[in-house]
């Protein structure tokens, strides 16, 4: 078999049209654009690259964005002060605290701080209880879009195998909270898993999010999975790739996402999503 390509910049960019068309309905109704507070502390320039393609992102659909930039010296007060800021600014919906923080800042108790009503990238704990007891939240960007690239195979989410590589807050933890939501049944692997690759062979969806080049290899793969590449690492050459053997789990796989240009653009396109609904869910509680 060879893999379909789950074309995730494509799909990124329907996403963006249809947002733009909710956006200016949202400002047409309302009288005023969603907004996204953007924090940058520090100067590394990966983040910098980040929050810039976020805002500019932000732009194209018309969401307004209001950006602090701290220096990598700032104290836990000072971006503490900022986020309150944020937090009582009628003009945010949204805010975006780009992490990692430098060194010495404490990033859960920033990323608490966050009003929970303004958490775009879901990360408080009050949302990620929210999604855990499946009830309406901010869900976090990364394993949102890869639902909707999922989806996007129109193969039956409910009684698949799912099989999720990581346990972070931000990926693998929510991530098996969705499939889990949308009745998968989930195994979520982690660096302490005895036997990976017999549990990756179980997988009718594979979702790889661990942050180690080409780690899942092509013949772990079950004939006609859907493999999601959520990893982003750059080779020794400088090329980036995934988690994930491309070449040798395509010759499996039914469906598979490349690196890059298959996760990554539905992240921003997500965060823009949440942007808008915690805009839409202010306005309506009115
Ligand atoms: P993380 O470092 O917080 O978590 C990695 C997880 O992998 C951990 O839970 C760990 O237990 C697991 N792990 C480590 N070694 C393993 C092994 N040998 N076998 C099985 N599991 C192992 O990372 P993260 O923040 O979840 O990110 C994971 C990857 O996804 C990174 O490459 C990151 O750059 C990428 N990422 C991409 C996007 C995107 O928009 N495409 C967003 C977030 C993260």
């Amino acid at each position: 078999m060879t893999a379909q390509i789950i074309d995730g910049k494509a799909i990124a960019k329907q996403c963006r049209k249809a947002l733009k068309g909710r956006v200016k309905e949202f400002t047409e109704q309302y009288g005023h654009a969603p907004g996204l507070g953007v924090i940058l502390v520090g100067d590394d320039p990966a983040s910098a690259v980040y929050v810039r393609n976020k805002e500019k992102a932000c732009e194209k659909v018309g969401i307004n964005s209001f950006h602090r930039d701290l220096p990598a010296t700032a104290t836990q007060e000072q971006v503490a002060a900022i986020i309150d800021e944020m937090n009582a600014d009628d003009r945010v919906h949204g805010i975006l605290l780009q992490l990692p923080l430098p060194k010495g800042l404490d990033e859960q108790a920033m990323l608490a701080r966050i009003h929970p009503d303004k958490d775009a990238d879901g990360f408080h704990p009050i949302n990620a209880g929210y999604l855990a007891v499946g009830k309406e939240g901010y869900v976090p960007c990364t394993p949102k879009g890869v639902m909707t690239l999922i989806e996007s195979t129109g193969q039956s989410i409910e009684g698949a195998h799912a099989v999720v590589i990581g346990r972070s807050n931000i990926v693998g933890k929510p991530q098996a909270q969705l499939l889990l939501g949308k009745n998968a049944t989930v195994t979520v692997c982690h660096s302490r898993t005895r036997n990976l690759p017999e549990v990756v062979a179980q997988g009718d969806i594979v979702v790889a999010a661990v942050g180690r080049p080409e780690m899942v290899k092509g013949d772990w793969i079950k004939e006609g999975a859907i493999v999601i590449d959520v990893g982003i690492n750059r080779r020794d050459d400088g090329t980036l790739c995934g988690d994930v053997d491309y070449d040798a789990a395509a010759e499996r796989a039914g469906w598979i996402t490349p690196v890059p240009g298959g996760v990554g653009p539905m992240t921003i396109a997500m965060l823009l999503e949440n942007t808008l609904e915690g805009a839409i869910r202010k306005a309506e509680s009115r």
